[in-house]
């Protein structure tokens, strides 16, 4: 597998365009991200916790740790010391406890509010309504709510890929081109796009990309 090669491949295809690139790492062995590290890239996503944790240990450090997946409240204490960007906010609730770890940890954490784009699928994420209600709610001192990411329906159906990642586009603008509604005028990062469908969501908008297969090749999963 040709790591360094895979990842080049794509800094070209985004060279130019306001985009940045995070390599989903999830599953793969720390062998395989430092090929990556050596090379030169340190901009790595991960899925779960204790895996992000033990990889953080093991590696060096500064490297900037994305969380992507879905995370449980009663987890945050473990990454708030060290993570740069979380992907997947989808509560007020949550916010409030990486609020409160950050404010432990002495440092603000920047964060994206997940938004549902899925037509017909279970991806979690908020409604736009629940977004809106978080952003115009009181700041938390310690969170930065810095952009949205979304995930669209698992399809092959290009349009309807389109489609949900124009939908997540036109909400993005309409809160970055009115800051003045609301406290938070700093929304500068939509996150999506993934292996099969990043070229759709950079011509969508996008300016920030996760791929995980397309660089450390096909992920097997343990039950
Ligand atoms: C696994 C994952 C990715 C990367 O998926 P690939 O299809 O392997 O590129 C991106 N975003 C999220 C939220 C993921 O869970």
């Amino acid at each position: 597998m040709a790591i360094v090669e895979n990842i080049q491949f794509i800094e070209k295809e985004i060279s130019g365009k306001d985009v940045t690139l995070v390599a989903v790492s999830k599953t793969k062995p720390v062998e395989m991200l430092m090929q990556a590290y050596n090379a030169g890239f340190k901009r790595f996503g991960e899925n779960y916790v204790q895996e992000l944790v033990d990889k953080h240990e093991s590696m060096p450090k500064d490297i900037e740790w994305h969380f992507i997946g879905h995370l449980q409240s009663n987890k945050v204490k473990y990454i708030a010391s060290f993570v740069s960007l979380i992907h997947s906010v989808d509560s007020l609730k949550l916010l409030q406890e990486i609020n409160k770890q950050a404010t432990k940890n002495n440092r603000v954490i920047d964060c994206l509010l997940q938004i549902y784009i899925a037509e017909e699928d279970t991806k979690s994420g908020m409604t736009e309504e629940e977004c809106l209600e978080i952003l115009k709610a009181e700041t938390l001192p310690n969170v930065r709510i810095v952009g949205l990411m979304g995930m669209t329906t698992l399809t092959d159906d290009e349009t309807q890929i389109r489609r949900e990642f124009k939908k997540l586009k036109d909400f993005y603008q309409t809160l970055t081109f009115n800051p003045q509604r609301l406290p938070h005028p700093s929304l500068t990062i939509l996150s999506m796009g993934m292996s099969g469908d990043y070229v759709l969501a950079i011509e969508e908008g996008s300016n920030m990309i996760r791929v995980g297969s397309k660089i450390f090749g096909g992920r097997v999963y343990q039950k």
